[in-house]
């Protein structure tokens, strides 16, 4: 190979060989002749093509129309009309920067940007939505079972001196209405009266179908199975 300004030959030489295994073995020579040698694969050009005319970034000078610039001043004329001489600094026709408009550092070379943001799929980002409000309620659903649990728990043993015999009899159904008696040291009227209407069998009623849901919800279940049953308990045709 020649060198490029001067023309004269270097102590390199380029080699074009089929890529297979038996040419993987040229990078175990090191020398020939007893000359020491390095086989070196040949480096890809890293960065996008940059216009020889323009300087822009991502054609090629051959079918360029723009108006030229020069790669070392940046002024408007051919890289070989210039007249820079090489102890003045060069100035970047992208940057104004002191380097040629192809040095690979100028911060405006599309290689020292940052990546643009990636793509999103809107069906794949509509679908992760949809998981993540998914898993949001099935944690408040667990949240709600967990104190409800609690709420029956206090109660149980709160419960004896009002009704004992109810909650032997039926204690998955009793467990929200004895909320009251836990809460009826207070004295407050209003707050009485509340407590009485909910032990209206209707409102017990209620209670009942939401403990029921609860209980679903925390069956060891799919998802599909769980909504058939809670379909069936409220007796919606699916
Ligand atoms: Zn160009
Ligand atoms: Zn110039
Ligand atoms: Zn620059």
């Amino acid at each position: 190979m020649t060198n490029r300004k001067t023309g004269l030959p270097m102590p390199l030489f380029f080699l074009s060989l089929p890529r297979n295994e038996a040419n993987r073995d040229i990078y175990n020579i090191t020398e020939i002749c007893f000359m020491k040698i390095i086989v070196e694969p040949l480096k890809p050009r890293n960065g996008p093509a940059q216009c020889f005319r323009c300087q822009g970034f991502f054609h090629s000078s051959r079918y360029c129309t723009r108006n030229p610039k020069c790669v070392k001043c940046g002024k408007p004329h051919l890289t070989r009309d210039c007249k820079k001489t090489p102890d003045t600094d060069a100035t970047c026709c992208h940057c104004q920067g002191n380097h040629p408009a192809n040095y690979s550092g100028c911060p405006m070379n599309p290689l020292n940007k940052p990546p643009p943001p990636p793509k999103v799929n809107a069906w794949q980002e509509r679908e992760r939505k949809r998981r993540e409000r998914l898993e949001a309620e099935k944690i408040q659903a667990h949240a709600a079972s967990t104190t409800t649990a609690t709420n029956s728990s206090i109660p149980q043993s709160a419960e004896p001196p009002t009704r004992p015999t109810e909650t032997r009899t039926s204690p998955q159904l009793q467990a929200p209405p004895p909320q009251p008696p836990t809460a009826q040291p207070p004295q407050d009227s209003s707050l009485l009266g509340t407590l009485k209407e909910l032990q209206d069998p209707q409102v017990v009623e209620l209670l009942t179908t939401m403990k029921k849901i609860v209980a679903i919800a925390k069956q060891d279940k799919t998802q599909g199975e769980k909504t058939i049953e809670l379909c069936h308990l409220l007796g919606i045709k699916i």
